[in-house]
């Protein structure tokens, strides 16, 4: 398919520090990349916005729009009861507009989102360890034990997932990890 070099799919456990080099991506990137906005039935935490960080979406709302073949790909996010979704309108949206989606899923929706579109650069990103993931994971203070936990034990077995994806990065510095990426993708872009 025409458009499948313009779909970066990222996953990686939390605590890799995802959302940084995201940010770093969107801005810096060598090809023009839009977030893919994903659904979810969690509930928004503090600073979160309604269709810029997710579509929040209650679980009758998400069932409806799975019902109606809404979703490229749907699952249960870390054990959490709540359900995260891509929506295919959310990139033909991007697609449209001439631009690249860059999806960030776990690694059920990447696999899900790999078999339909193999052309796909999916990304997995690591931190250097687990005691550093752990460490990062703490920091950000906003989770409870039994959610750190869960979070661990979820990366841990995301981890063995890692070979599945065409890259993996290391996110131990991220001026290098964001560098490794942009010539992916303009490697991609050159094809
Ligand atoms: P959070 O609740 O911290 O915002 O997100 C938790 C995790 O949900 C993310 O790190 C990501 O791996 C996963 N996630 C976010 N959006 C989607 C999606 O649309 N589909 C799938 N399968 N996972 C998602």
């Amino acid at each position: 398919m025409e458009t499948s070099c313009r779909l970066v799919v990222l996953s990686g456990p939390s605590g890799s520090g995802k959302s940084t080099i995201i940010q770093r991506l969107l801005k810096e990137a060598p090809v023009p990349l839009r977030m893919s906005v994903s659904a979810t039935t969690r509930p928004p935490r503090p600073q979160e916005i309604d269709g810029i960080h997710y579509h929040f979406l209650t679980r009758e709302q998400f069932d409806k729009r799975l019902a109606n073949r809404e979703f490229l790909e749907w699952a249960e996010v870390h054990k959490s009861g709540y359900l995260y979704g891509t929506l295919k309108s959310e990139l033909t949206r991007i697609w449209t507009d001439g631009k690249w989606a860059l999806v960030e899923v776990d690694v059920e929706g990447a696999r899900s989102i790999m078999r339909e579109y193999p052309e796909a650069v999916s990304i997995f990103l690591t931190a250097s360890s687990m005691a550093e993931f752990e460490s990062r994971l703490r920091s950000r203070g906003t989770e409870t034990e039994g959610v750190i936990q869960r979070r661990l034990q979820t990366a841990a077995e995301e981890l063995k997932l890692a070979d599945s994806y065409r890259h993996r990065v290391v996110n131990d510095d991220l001026d290098r990890a964001v560098r490794e990426i942009c010539d992916l993708l303009g490697a991609c872009a050159a094809r």
